[in-house]
């Protein structure tokens, strides 16, 4: 497997829009990297710039394995794509579409027979080798063009929002097939999603990006749990987020009080914390550190979802695991661990 480089990879198209600000990184020889953001944030024009589809601005460079591959076109870069609108051949069988490549670079027949029997077992179409594209469904296509892309056996996989277009629990079994495949091959792949939930499945580490720059780079823990920033905080997963007061260690506001250690530079400030790090007291109990009252519960099966009016702005999302029967407009207390509670200075963690 071949590490990638970008440095200073900026890109600004003919019309003047600049989708990159100069950006830099590194991704380890085997790992999968997600790049995640929401749309127009930059993904696929990065994804261009390390396929060779698109060539960055004066000053950026593309290596490959340490070598400079920054001048050269998609085709001497060894890397295999796929799209969320599979960009088959429509009139081609499964076979040929997955062995065109194969045939470009003149792998005799019998090899190539054996090699996409080899590619359909891989990716759980076996015996599909003669059926038309037309008579595939979505999931069976974006299988198809994985293998296509990997019959050619490159040294990077590219794939953009593969997933995107399918149905939602299609798209959770073809993720955890990805994920399988990807451990196995150890091939340097590069993902790019909106979807925070496929990041955290599938990246060894994730990049989130926001318009056109790096918001931080991490493992799907570092970037769940330590945000850099209030951006990556409020994109990836739910956020409670409460204003107050800062006075005497203390964030004060309508429902109750938060420790707050920071120093905050203005008497007003903002914490954010999850849904699942918020517990649920028994009304009157010491250690409550917010009260309000229910304003809706929702069942999601192994865990109930409370929303609770807290007498601030955004009510808080509670959520529990344990069998929760409330009804609206009950009261109740909660409580907030500390190591639990973000603060935000100036778009930066404190
Ligand atoms: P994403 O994949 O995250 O949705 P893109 O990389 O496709 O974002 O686009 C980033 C920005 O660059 C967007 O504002 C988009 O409109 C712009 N852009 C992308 N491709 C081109 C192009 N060929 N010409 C001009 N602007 C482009
Ligand atoms: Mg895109």
């Amino acid at each position: 497997a071949v590490s990638i480089q970008l440095i200073q990879c900026g890109k600004t198209f003919a019309n003047g829009a600049q989708a990159l600000q100069p950006i830099e990184l590194a991704i380890q020889p085997g790992e999968t990297v997600v790049l995640l953001g929401p749309s127009g944030c930059g993904k696929t024009t990065t994804l261009r710039l390390i396929a060779g589809l698109e060539f960055p601005d004066a000053g950026g460079q593309v290596l490959f394995g340490g070598e400079d591959v920054t001048a050269l076109p998609i085709e001497k870069r060894g890397v295999g794509m796929v799209f969320q609108n599979y960009a088959l051949f429509p009139n081609m069988t499964v076979g040929e579409n997955i062995a065109y490549g194969l045939k470009i670079r003149k792998m005799p027949a019998a090899q190539r027979q054996a090699k996409i029997e080899m590619l359909l077992e891989m990716v759980h179409l076996q015996g599909l080798s003669h059926r038309r594209i037309d008579q595939l469904s979505g999931g069976q296509k974006q299988r198809v063009a994985l293998a296509r892309a990997l019959a050619v056996e490159p040294k990077v996989l590219l794939l953009d929002e593969p997933l995107t277009a399918l149905d939602a629990k299609l798209r959770e079994t073809l993720r955890a097939d990805l994920n399988q495949l990807l451990r196995k091959l150890g091939i340097t792949a590069i993902y790019v999603t909106h979807d925070q939930g496929e990041a955290m499945a599938l990246g060894d580490r994730v990049v989130v990006m926001e318009r056109g720059r790096i918001a931080q780079i991490g493992s799907p823990q570092d970037i769940y749990y330590r945000p850099a920033s209030h951006f990556v905080a409020d994109f990836i997963g739910t956020m409670n987020r409460v204003t107050g007061r800062v006075h005497d260690g203390y964030l004060r506001f309508a429902g109750g009080m938060l420790p707050f250690a920071a120093t905050s530079p203005a008497p007003a400030a903002t914490l954010m914390f999850r849904p699942e790090d918020v517990e649920v007291v028994a009304d009157g109990v010491a250690g409550a550190n917010m009260q309000g009252a229910v304003l809706s519960t929702f069942f999601l099966g192994d865990r109930t979802r409370l929303v609770i009016d807290i007498g601030a702005e955004q009510p808080v999302i509670v959520e529990t695991g344990r069998r929760a029967s409330w009804r609206a407009g009950e009261p109740i207390a909660l409580r907030v661990a500390e190591h639990a509670l973000l603060h935000f200075n100036h778009g930066a963690a404190a």
